[in-house]
């Protein structure tokens, strides 16, 4: 069966390298399933998880953002911020929600970015989830 080689690169260094049946992402227009030999494309991605499946097992990456270039052999991951399961401080990401929250549902939103707050639940979110909390 052939396969598709999938990396995860974010500012800090290299996330995931494999070589997989499948890869999943969350763009910004919906979820996107990649096969191998896939048409090349570049997406915009959204805060979501990235899928990677081979065989009957699948690992999970937290992706903040950033973009993913598909080639017929290769689907890069360009993420602003990315992480596996294990790297994942989870006290950190419940305080990032709750921080997110007391900014998304303040009565008074004087001095309140509400989409960056916004942006912030949704990674805290996220990460809780892929962490498997
Ligand atoms: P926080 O408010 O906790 O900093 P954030 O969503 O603002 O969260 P980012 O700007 O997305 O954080 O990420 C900054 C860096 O910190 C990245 O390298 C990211 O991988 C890392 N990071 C953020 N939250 C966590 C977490 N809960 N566990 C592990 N690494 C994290």
């Amino acid at each position: 069966m052939p396969t598709v080689q999938a990396s995860v690169v974010t500012p800090d260094g290299t996330v995931y390298e494999g070589d997989v049946d499948m890869v999943v992402v969350r763009t910004v227009e919906g979820e996107l399933g990649i096969l191998p030999n896939h048409i090349p494309l570049v997406s915009p991605l959204a805060i979501g998880a990235a899928r990677m499946k081979k065989g009957s097992s699948e690992d999970s990456i937290a992706v903040s953002g950033g973009f993913v270039e598909v080639r017929p052999d290769k689907v890069t991951i360009l993420a602003e911020a990315a992480e596996r399961p294990s790297d994942i401080d989870v006290d950190r990401a419940q305080q990032a929600k709750d921080r997110a929250e007391q900014r998304v549902n303040a009565k008074n939103h004087d001095g309140i970015n509400t989409a960056r707050a916004r942006a912030a639940l949704d990674r805290a979110i996220n990460r809780l989830n892929v962490a498997g909390k």
